[in-house]
């Protein structure tokens, strides 16, 4: 490469990585696949090794992360936090392994990691108390997300020793609870997070601590930041430790002697990792002796005793055929891309929501395009790009209607939406869609009575809003195509089944705006009765954690509503149970709550609640409250300046808790 084209093209690569760096770790909003950011990153590196002297200090190659997020405190890393450097392929491995036998000679081991695809956290304990918990930033300096980070139920709060103690790990959001979270973000006209890394940082870098407990995160620990001061000599004693310590590691590691066998790990898991319950974006090595890592170093931005392997992205090329749109019940109207099936990462993929005209102008996706297709949290197929070179000029570009095709009423886009939708409440398409979704599984889950019976009833005229379904009869469903005596009669029984429901269920099931089901459940907890819920000021329901403003506006607007009245009577009528029986209750009188049976010990000054006020509230929960400290005890609190009932707990190996998990867990439990 010529010299000057090259300095020209690094001048472009900054310029381009800084964008995609900002928008990936400032925004949480990448604008390309990490595949794409990796080889940009790797072109760059290539030409910085070539022309030596065009490597400046601010590349991009040499930096960590990104500055920190205005409205967050500021928290410099006593020790940095850094990066890992990449390997892509087998050449990659081999060469990291014979670099660390030219340094430290031939007798070492690795351990090898999954590496959780989250963003990483260091967490501070002094006397084995959580003090401070922080982003990884810019390596040197992170954002305190104590508050946030609290609400993550793996991160203990106490120690099981009372050591001074930086951790780090990776937190990040469960493939599962992502789905169910940009569902919710879908269904409210929100932008869906890409996969369950931006997902995971968007909501632990947010000033309120209420979103990030609502949104399910977990944490792996990986090191510990000054693993020699307490003691350590490895990395794999190091894990445990942190077992040992009440910390949650994962378990899937593995010790290998030879880089072969690191190989190995690296090939069982590039197959198995369909299967985790989170998403991993690759393998991490690092040399398991403590001195031996000190031998070798670091550079600037990363251990030269550490490699993350990076998995290839599974992406796959097929013809989009066709763009169909459909309704939901909120109206909203969303393009779906019908493929030509094919295979990706375990599944066969058919189908993949487009979400909106904006992202298909800005993808350029016509119909008839050869496209590009992965799965976004290795769950949700999406559509990554069209190849625009393979288009034969037959390829027809869509347009969204400015009509619903369901009724014809005119879509309107509410502001700060991105999502088309068609306002008609009287929208067949919309009276289908929450009919489904109330005898939905998580809603008042009417066995028997799917989709496809639903849509009879209705274009029948059986039914026309969720209230019609309790005054079915057996003859009206044996008139329907393929219902026979026997599925109308357990049809009915199921309807029957589910006047029965606890509050929740039927709270979810009618569909108001921005109540998803955890929601739904905690407002059944909170208000016992439908009655109570209806009559609730939008003062009443923001005081309860996890229902934000825009959740009490919405459900505020939904009771004011007269045909809601009059749908809530004719429930009352089909004498639907509208009180909550929810787990709170059952699980006391079924003795299942942590408190439950067990024996529990108060001592020290209590801040948040009384003495009296954690006494009635245990008891309620099915614990028994004594004075002295024993053998007998399973649990004391203790609170500020707890002397010598704290001494003997911590003698007999009793678990403690703090007054803040305490507050936690009794209002998990309520
Ligand atoms: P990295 O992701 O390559 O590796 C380092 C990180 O791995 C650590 O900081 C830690 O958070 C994590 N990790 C997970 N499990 C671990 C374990 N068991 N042990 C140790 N660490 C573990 O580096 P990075 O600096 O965090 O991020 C750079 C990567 O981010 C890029 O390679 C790219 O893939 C992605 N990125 C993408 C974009 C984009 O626009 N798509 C932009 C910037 C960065």
């Amino acid at each position: 490469m010529e010299r000057q084209f090259a300095e020209e093209r690094v001048k472009e690569l900054h310029q381009t990585l800084n964008e995609w760096n900002y928008a990936y770790y400032v925004l949480d909003k990448p604008q390309v696949s990490d595949q794409e950011y990796d080889s940009k990153l790797q072109e760059l590196i290539a030409i910085e090794q070539e022309f030596l002297e065009l490597k400046t200090p601010d590349s991009p190659s040499e930096r960590i992360g990104a500055q920190v997020l205005e409205g967050f405190t500021k928290v410099q890393h006593d020790i940095p936090m850094l990066s890992l450097g990449n390997a892509f392929n087998e050449e990659d491995l081999k060469d990291f392994d014979r670099k660390i036998r030219e340094r430290v000679g031939d007798n070492f081991s690795y351990v090898c990691e999954l590496k959780i695809d989250g963003l990483a956290i260091s967490l501070k304990y002094e006397d084995g108390l959580f003090v401070q918990g922080a982003t990884r930033g810019d390596g040197t300096i992170g954002e305190d997300i104590t508050a946030n980070l609290r609400t993550i139920r793996s991160i203990p709060l106490r120690l099981k020793d009372a050591v001074t103690i930086e951790v780090r790990g990776e937190a990040f959001m469960p493939k599962r609870s992502f789905v169910s979270l940009n569902e919710a973000k879908d269904e409210a006209g929100e932008e869906q997070f890409a996969n369950p890394r931006n997902a995971a940082a968007g909501s632990l870098r947010q000033l309120d601590p209420k979103i990030a407990a609502s949104r399910n995160l977990d944490i792996f620990l990986y090191s510990i930041a000054n693993g020699e001061e307490v003691g350590m000599t490895e990395h794999a004693k190091a894990l445990a430790y942190l077992d040992s310590l009440g910390f949650k590691t994962n378990p899937l590691r593995r010790q290998c002697e030879t880089i072969e066998e690191v190989m190995m790990y690296v090939e069982e898991w590039t197959e198995k990792r369909q299967d985790l319950a989170y998403e991993i974006d690759g393998i991490v090595i690092k040399v398991n002796s403590f001195s031996q890592q000190d031998e070798l170093g670091f550079t600037a931005k990363s251990p030269r005793w550490a490699i993350a392997y990076k998995f290839p992205a599974e992406e796959v090329i097929t013809v989009l055929k066709d763009i169909e749109l459909s309704v939901g019940r909120t109206g909203a109207v969303t393009p779906t891309a019908i493929l030509e099936p094919v295979r990706v990462a375990g599944t066969t993929v058919q189908r993949a929501s487009l979400h909106n005209e904006d992202l298909i102008r800005e993808k350029d996706i016509r119909i008839g395009d050869h496209v590009i297709v992965k799965k976004a949290g290795d769950i949700i197929p999406e559509v990554v790009s069209s190849l625009k070179e393979r288009r034969t000029g037959e390829e027809k570009e869509f347009f969204m209607p400015s009509h619903c095709p369901e009724c014809d009423s005119e879509l309107i886009r509410i502001e700060d939406e991105v999502a088309l939708r068609c306002m008609n409440p009287k929208c067949p398409a919309l009276i289908r869609e929450s009919l489904i979704h109330f005898v939905s599984r998580t809603a008042m889950n009417i066995d028997g009575l799917g989709e496809k019976v639903i849509s009879q009833l209705f274009k029948e005229e059986l039914i026309q809003d969720v209230a019609d379904i309790y005054f079915l009869t057996q003859e009206q469903l044996i008139a329907l195509e393929r219902i026979g005596e026997k599925s109308a009669l357990n049809l009915i029984q199921a309807i029957d089944a589910s006047r029965e429901n606890s509050l929740e269920k039927l709270l979810f099931g009618l569909g108001i705006r921005h109540v998803g089901a955890k929601a739904a459940k905690t407002l059944a907890q909170e208000f016992d009765t439908l009655t109570n819920l209806q009559n609730a000021s939008k003062e009443e329901l923001i005081r309860i954690d996890e229902i934000g403003d825009k959740m009490a506006d919405s459900i505020v607007q939904y009771f004011s509503m007269p045909e809601v009245h009059e749908l809530i009577a004719e429930l009352q009528k089909a004498e639907v149970n509208m009180q909550y029986k929810g787990p709170k209750k059952i699980a006391v009188e079924a003795g299942e709550t942590s408190f439950a049976g067990k024996v529990v010990v108060l001592t020290g000054k209590l801040s948040i609640l009384t003495r009296n006020e954690a006494k009635e509230k245990i008891e309620l929960l099915g614990g028994k409250v004594t004075g002295s400290v024993s053998k007998k005890t399973d649990l004391l609190i203790a609170g500020e300046d707890a002397g010598s009932k704290l001494s003997k707990a911590e003698e007999l190996g009793i678990d403690i808790w703090d007054e803040e998990k305490l507050v936690e867990e009794l209002n998990r439990e309520v």
